[in-house]
């Protein structure tokens, strides 16, 4: 059942817990988180961007994450990840997304409020929820380095893009990167607990694979109500491609694939305790 993401994380804050964002971009991504959801009965959001169009056209697969969205039982939302321009995610709305993140991360404050309200302004009347982000979540391949000149969400900063935006969720930069970590990372829980203090809408985690269990058990019970995973997702693809047998055929291996990606899904939604919160939710 598509439903807003809004309503989801709104939910999620309520009853403290996180809903997975997970970043897909094939049939065998796509049908294993969905696999691992239904046994869990979790809700989700099925999330995609600019970064997976080299090898993915979104304007057919939108449909297959459709499909799934409004064939399940479970509450579930297609969102637009890391949108840079309002035409974007205008092309993403447009073609069947019923949730959207607009990325003025790289700008400068003023220029980030500017681009974020225009989009706000523009989509929520048509009962889109929008997700921005403040400070920058970086995609750097060395971990150290990025931390040297990393750029944290400011708490004081956050109350005034909040209101100054109408915004319905805030990725937040805390120590969190996009991509595998080189070094452990290093989670800022203070300013966390800083913005919270700020700002009452639902906080985001994106760059989460690679944290450890204890820390985003920390992060969510601090406030993050959506931890975007992409990353672990294809390591599990990979080991499962590593598990290939000679001779096996390129089907099994497809299988195999979708298994190892549900399996990953499955111990990101224990880790979030989303487990069983889809059930009750159309009997509100
Ligand atoms: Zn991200």
């Amino acid at each position: 059942m598509l439903v807003s993401t809004k309503d989801m994380l709104v939910k999620a804050q309520r009853e403290k817990y996180a809903v997975a964002n997970f970043c897909i971009w094939n049939v065998e991504m796509l049908s294993g988180v969905m696999k691992a959801c239904e046994k869990l009965r979790s809700p989700v959001i099925l999330s995609f961007g600019s970064g997976f169009l080299v090898n993915t056209d979104i304007n057919h697969f939108i449909h297959m994450m459709r499909s799934y969205a409004t064939q399940t039982a479970l509450p579930c939302s297609i969102h637009w990840d890391h949108g840079r321009s309002f035409e974007i995610v205008s092309h993403a709305i447009d073609i069947g997304y019923n949730s959207l993140m607009i990325d003025g991360s790289a700008y400068p404050f003023e220029e980030n409020v500017r681009i974020t309200k225009e989009v706000v302004d523009k989509f929520h009347p048509l009962c889109i929820p929008v997700e921005a982000e403040l400070g920058h979540v970086g995609s750097e391949t060395d971990y150290e380095e990025a931390l040297s000149h990393y750029m944290y969400t400011k708490p004081e900063e956050a109350a005034a893009f909040v209101a100054r935006t109408g915004i319905d969720s805030l990725a937040v930069a805390i120590g969190n990167q996009h991509g595998a970590y080189t070094a452990p990372p290093q989670i800022n829980f203070g300013i966390l607990e800083k913005v919270r203090s700020c700002v009452d809408i639902p906080l985001v985690l994106h760059g989460a694979s690679g944290i450890p269990d204890a820390d985003v058990r920390r992060a969510i019970g601090l406030g993050i109500t959506k931890v975007n995973i992409h990353t672990e997702l294809c390591e599990a693809a990979l080991s499962a491609v590593e598990t290939h047998e000679p001779g096996e055929g390129y089907q099994a291996l497809n299988i195999r694939v979708r298994d190892s990606v549900q399996q990953r899904a499955e111990e990101k939604i224990l880790l979030f305790g989303s487990d069983g919160k889809a059930d009750g939710w159309f009997e509100k």
